[in-house]
């Protein structure tokens, strides 16, 4: 039985545990001032839990928990990186809290190749004299999707911010009420209008604008018309949007430019694969919008990033803009996104190599495959209390795309015949690899699409580790 003012003064001085061979092996590689940090930050924790114990038998397990593993665990945490690879176990294909797409790894030592040295990112190497940033990704994008002129920004808020910025400052935009969107976040059409000077002119009901909504409300103060992709929400039943076609041809009798925020941005129409159909930017081009905004980083799969394409006049005056300026793509984004962009030049080759194109496009048996083979790993690695299994589940594209569509699945279950699955959820999160699992219906899903197979051997680490801890006795669990 252990007395908790004896236990509290037994605790060594910060100088002593400094001379303790474990930790003061960590001060060759660690600055001493960040171990000395670890250890007060890991004693101040320690000196409370004990105070808030009562019970005798959880006193006695935190007197025997290492007080030296906390120490060294703790200190490891403070010089770890804060940004750190995730394993995405949620199967939520384009996870914004967990960075959207996850980028292609044929693009890596390009990529380090930019990131470590000096680049060619705004000189033209012909002529030895000012290029432009943009040159490197347009005539990709043009070629790509059959546009005149293409530019990229930092995201895609930005190149609606900008677009908006340069057509229509102190003008009219006007814009389907029924396409008044929000993205998560704080992304809303009618605010980032007001931001950018453009004043909105809605037209139309929440469930049906017609073309003449659109003719009526044009005035001598209008300066653009505009058509949003409703991507992260749907009206269904009675409704009618106008075809982006007729919208375009409205614009080119009234001599208004007219503009499409398509949000996702495929390239690629997955319908072969079972998805559902969306607008791909080529269609979008081909109707004849004279400026076409999307992101990087959702259904393209590649770096966040905001895409501008369109007619050359149009753009040329997007590239003089002064917000252009404070908006701008930085060379290790832009260098991922020409590496994601010329991926596409063949389109076998996207679906295989581009991360994001694959998990959405994996057929039943390559998930049930695939599935076996994580389920192999993890049951080798796993101890007899849970009950651990493959089962038939959903998967989402998130990310604000397709909010319908449930892709059916394979996931990992995880059943516990004791113990919080609650709290094998958090301790997997806080491996050094974290894991994020979802908990449904009593069982610990994981869900095979969003996991890649490079990443199985550390989740089945992460999941001998998290069980291994929510085993341990009381008073010392889920600490470090
Ligand atoms: C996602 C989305 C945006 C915002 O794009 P970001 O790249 O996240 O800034 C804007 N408009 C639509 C329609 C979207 O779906």
């Amino acid at each position: 039985m252990q007395d908790k003012r004896k236990l509290l003064s037994g605790i060594p001085s910060v100088d002593e545990l400094l001379r303790e061979k474990e930790i003061e092996k960590l001060t060759f590689t660690y600055p001493r001032t960040m171990v000395t940090e670890g250890i007060r930050s890991y004693l101040k924790d320690y000196r409370q839990r004990i105070l808030s114990l009562e019970d005798a038998e959880e006193l006695e397990a935190a007197a025997q928990a290492g007080l030296i593993e906390g120490i060294i665990d703790r200190i490891h945490d403070l010089m770890r990186s804060h940004l750190m690879h995730v394993i995405n176990g949620t199967g939520v294909v384009l996870h914004t809290n967990l960075g959207r797409a996850p980028l292609s790894p044929a693009m890596k030592d390009s990529l380090w190749q930019i990131a470590s040295g000096y680049s060619n990112l705004e000189m033209d190497l012909d002529s030895g004299e000012r290029g432009s940033r943009y040159s490197h990704v347009e005539e990709l994008l043009c070629r790509l999707t059959g546009a005149e002129a293409a530019m990229a920004v930092n995201n895609n808020a930005a190149a609606v911010m900008l677009v908006l910025s340069t057509l229509a400052n102190g003008k009219e935009v006007v814009v389907s009420r029924g396409q008044l969107v929000e993205i998560g976040g704080s992304f809303r059409v009618p605010e980032v209008m007001e931001q950018s000077g453009a004043v909105l002119k809605e037209v139309g009901t929440t469930n049906k604008t017609h073309l003449p909504d659109y003719e009526k409300a044009v005035n001598e103060n209008t300066a653009a018309l505009m058509k949003i992709h409703t991507s992260n929400y749907r009206i269904c039943g009675f409704t009618s949007e106008v075809e982006s076609e007729a919208l375009a041809a409205l614009g080119q009798k009234l001599g208004l430019p007219v503009v499409e925020d398509l949000g996702s941005g495929m390239l690629l129409d997955l319908t072969r694969f079972g998805l559902p159909y969306e607008p791909t930017v080529q269609q979008a081009v081909k109707a004849g919008m004279d400026v076409v905004t999307f992101s990087g980083d959702k259904m393209l799969g590649g770096p966040q990033a905001g895409i501008i394409i369109g007619k050359k006049q149009w753009l040329d005056k997007m590239k003089k803009h002064p917000l252009t300026r404070a908006i701008r793509i930085d060379k290790l984004t832009l260098a991922a996104l020409e590496g994601t962009l010329r991926l596409y030049l063949d389109s076998e080759q996207a679906l295989k190599e581009i991360p994001v194109l694959r998990m959405l496009t994996y057929s039943q048996e390559e998930l049930a495959r695939r599935g076996k083979r994580l389920l192999g790993k993890l049951r080798k690695s796993m101890g007899t209390d849970v009950s651990i299994g493959l089962e038939n589940d959903y998967s989402e594209v998130g990310g604000g795309s397709m909010p319908l569509l449930k892709m059916p699945t394979k996931v990992i279950s995880i059943e516990m015949k004791s113990g919080s699955l609650a709290k094998a959820e958090e301790q997997l999160r806080r491996y050094r690899t974290p894991v994020v699992a979802r908990i449904a219906k009593d069982k610990l899903l994981l869900d095979v699409r969003t996991i890649q197979d490079h990443e199985f051997d550390a989740v089945a680490e992460a999941l001998a580790w998290a069980f291994e801890r929510i085993g341990k006795p009381k008073g010392m669990e889920g600490e470090v």
